[in-house]
């Protein structure tokens, strides 16, 4: 009897013991996970406790199911989870844009391009038909398009089809005609064929004279396929995006929305230099607003390489006497970094050509000098003189890269710059080298979403389609952890947001990624997709 007694106690105690062990309290807790925490010794674990939407403890299964009382758990099944992806730089506006207007995107010929706008006028009856997507490197003769063919297809629809990248357009003489009058802006375009007629083809500066003549898409429309997009990125994991340059009314949208909880991604905005954009930044300085942050402006330095307008030192390869096209002077981006600098505003240069980046860098030293930790960033740094690679540490310039550019460039690259500089063109590991982080995205909708092919150009630089079967410029891959660093925790801090984002630590937000399946390190593609994806503890999507 007394035996029996003093065995009840013993298992009275043991349980309140028990209890109070777990007498911490998570609102979820995962395990039987394989945790990439990406903190700073690339620490693993296997399980995690979140509570407020904040991770507040990583370790073994044992050691976090005992501590802690929790309302709800996630047996993860052993997969990988990582921190949440960052695509450092994507354009959410222009790839809702492009879902509402004629899809050009992947069009292997000129005629395949004006049949999908008719297709898209018969089902959207809009006065003016815009397009985006098309790629003349898909095409049989390489060769920039005329608007002989969309003329014929339509004589009377104004008509305005941009190029993947967004440096240039293809109008129809409708569209043309509504221009009436015009010079050509510094740091455009608009071609001629030897006649002396327009092609139809404008490129970068001189698609400002198209503003006012694009019709814009209502806010419902735009919130819709926002909507869309963020559903797209979450299905592959991603939960941070860095808007790269957004003009007034983009910006309230994303308030907007941001207000109205239905876009729960995080949002680092980049303003473009517009003056309501800078009384904003004046009014405001850094705004943050739950999961939206604004505290950086955005300006083109030059076009791209792909038509022809990234800022070269020397000729183009295939265009001997032509450099490029320079969209800001010195003067301008030293303005610019000035402004910056006095309202606390990150300033990120688009620079594709030697000389683009060799301007922004300059401009750079004197924002070091003022402020060490600018984090100024140079978005593309498609190619580097060789002699420069040491400015981005010198001057601690960021560098954001698009690996899977890379890997679509390959094609015709070395025609437009010439065999000789290629040693310093989309050279992610020297620019790693130099400056200690790089900072990964996509640059979508120029290109896919897909980070898993974002993961297989850097580390195998290769297309999906695995090729070159070498790799392209393959000694300027980067490891698989740099790759995932430069897509998580670099990422985080090239927008400031490294004490919450970026890596699975305490105290930091509980965004993560598991994977449908283990990261696949071989050169050989394989699709993968985000198993689940979490914002803040939330289960935003999920495979199942
Ligand atoms: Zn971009």
């Amino acid at each position: 009897m007394m035996k029996k007694h003093n065995i009840l106690i013993t298992f009275i105690i043991f349980l309140s013991l028990g209890s109070c062990m777990k007498s911490e309290e998570a609102d979820l807790v995962v395990f039987n996970a394989n945790i990439f925490t990406m903190d700073e010794s690339n620490t693993k674990a296997e399980a995690m406790a979140i509570r407020d939407g904040k991770i507040i403890e990583v370790g073994p299964d044992r050691q976090i199911l005992n501590k802690y009382a929790y309302d709800a758990s996630m047996d993860a099944m052993g997969k990988e989870i990582y921190p949440g992806f960052i695509d450092a730089h994507g354009h959410l506006m222009s790839y809702a844009e492009l879902l509402l207007s004629a899809d050009l995107v992947g069009c292997t010929s000129q005629k395949e391009m004006v049949r999908r706008v008719q297709d898209y006028e018969a089902k959207s009856n809009k006065p003016v038909l815009v397009g985006m997507g098309w790629d003349q490197s898909l095409w049989a003769n390489n060769e920039f398009p005329d608007n002989v063919l969309l003329n014929e297809a339509f004589p009377e629809t104004p008509v305005c089809l941009y190029r993947i990248d967004g440096h240039s357009a293809l109008l129809n003489n409708a569209f043309i005609k509504l221009l009436g009058e015009f010079d050509v802006p510094n740091g455009g375009a608009v071609l001629k064929n030897a006649s002396g007629e327009y092609t139809g083809l404008f490129v970068d500066a001189a698609l400002q004279l198209l503003e006012g003549l694009i019709p814009k898409f209502s806010n419902a429309e735009m919130k819709t396929k926002l909507l869309e997009v963020q559903e797209e990125l979450f299905t592959y994991g991603v939960t941070g995006v860095h808007e790269a340059g957004v003009d007034a009314n983009q910006r309230e949208l994303l308030i907007e929305m941001v207000d109205e909880n239905s876009l729960s991604l995080n949002i680092y905005t980049m303003l473009a230099p517009s003056d309501a954009n800078k009384e904003f930044a004046r009014k405001n300085g850094i705004y943050r607003n739950q999961n939206l942050l604004i505290r950086s402006f955005k300006a083109y330095v030059d076009g791209a390489l792909g038509s022809r307008g990234a800022l070269l030192k020397e000729p183009y390869h295939d265009h001997p006497n032509y450099k490029g096209l320079s969209l800001s002077s010195m003067e301008e981006l030293e303005t610019l970094r000035d402004f910056c600098l006095s309202v606390d505003y990150q300033l990120n240069c688009h620079g594709i050509g030697d000389a683009a980046v060799s301007r922004i860098l300059a401009m750079c030293k004197e924002a070091y000098k003022r402020k060490p930790d600018h984090r100024f960033r140079v978005e593309h740094a498609q190619l580097v003189d060789l002699a420069e690679f040491k400015l981005f540490t010198d001057y601690a310039v960021f560098p954001s890269v698009q690996p899977t550019h890379a890997t679509t460039d390959q094609r015709w690259a070395a025609s437009k710059i010439g065999p000789e500089r290629m040693e310093g063109a989309y050279a992610y590991k020297s620019l790693l080298n130099s400056f200690g982080m790089i900072a990964l995205g996509t640059d979508f909708p120029v290109e896919y979403t897909n980070p898993f092919y974002t993961i297989h150009s850097a580390v195998h630089r290769m297309t999906p389609k695995d090729y070159p079967a070498k790799g392209f410029l393959s000694n300027e891959a980067l490891s698989i952890e740099e790759t995932l660093r430069g897509m998580t925790i670099w990422a985080a801090f090239a927008s400031f947001q490294e004490n919450q984002l970026g890596s699975l630590e305490q105290g930091k937000d509980a965004t993560f990624v598991i994977l449908d399946r283990p990261l696949n390190k071989k050169p050989i593609f394989k699709p993968n997709y985000a198993w689940k994806t979490c914002i803040k503890g939330d289960i935003v999507h999920s495979l199942e």
